[in-house]
């Protein structure tokens, strides 16, 4: 294939166990998919309708490199969460089918313009440049379903500076996983590559420069990065 002008890079994320990498095509977010936390940002948890929002493929950034502090905000907050790596695709996918879907698990950060996103929020805007800025999507290597079955349960937690920020349990999903990826696939077309950034708990707050973060998911992984 001739461009006009040079084709930009495939993001990817590295896989454990393997020197071949995962290419992102994609990177779907839930929101408020935790009890906890739709309190802690003002919403009844009732089990409405999930939703989500985007962020572009080359936003990720991959464990050990640093979290450009981004332009424009005064405010922004780290929110942990289990990621889905989707090695099958499909539209309308039925949820006892959807894990079969799945190719492997990571851990990732939705990093959010939280003062952007209020304002968009306020002013029923798009919530694009709170959620989908650059560098936004930090997220560590995938390990395949394979080597670790599907997690229902297990700590997820972010440390900043060594002080836990977010302590909860996958068992707290108000969605799971493959609600989630069935109820997503009735809205897009689901394709290899895809992402799904599955919702973080209770306990976002602001970093700042120089901060440490560390988080996991028990039995999936961890990620650390600094905030530059
Ligand atoms: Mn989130």
């Amino acid at each position: 294939m001739e461009y006009v002008i040079q084709a930009p890079p495939v993001p990817s994320l590295a896989v454990a166990g393997t020197k071949a990498r995962f290419p992102v095509r994609r990177i779907y977010c839930v929101g408020r998919n935790y009890a906890e936390h739709a309190r802690e940002m003002g919403h009844d948890p009732t089990r409405e309708a999930p939703f989500f929002f985007l962020k572009p493929a080359d936003a990720i950034v991959t464990d050990g490199a640093d979290f450009p502090y981004p332009p424009m905000s005064k405010d922004v907050h780290h929110e942990m969460e289990l990621v889905v790596a989707i090695g099958q695709g499909g539209s309308n996918i039925p949820v006892e089918k959807a894990l079969g879907h799945v190719y492997g698990y990571a851990v990732g950060l939705d990093m959010t313009r939280r003062d952007l996103q209020a304002e968009a929020k306020k002013m029923g805007r798009p919530w694009d440049t709170g959620k989908a800025f650059d560098a936004s999507a930090p997220c560590s290597a995938i390990v395949p379903a394979a080597k670790i079955g599907h997690p229902g349960k297990g700590a997820i937690w972010l440390k900043v500076n060594g002080e836990t920020r977010q302590s909860s349990d996958l068992s707290q999903l108000v969605w799971n996983i493959p609600e989630m990826i069935a109820y997503l696939s009735t809205l897009f077309t689901l394709a290899p590559g895809d992402l799904i950034f599955s919702g973080t708990p209770a306990g976002v707050a602001a970093v700042k420069r120089g901060d440490v973060l560390e988080g996991g998911v028990d039995g999936v992984g961890t990620i650390k990065l600094k905030v530059v």
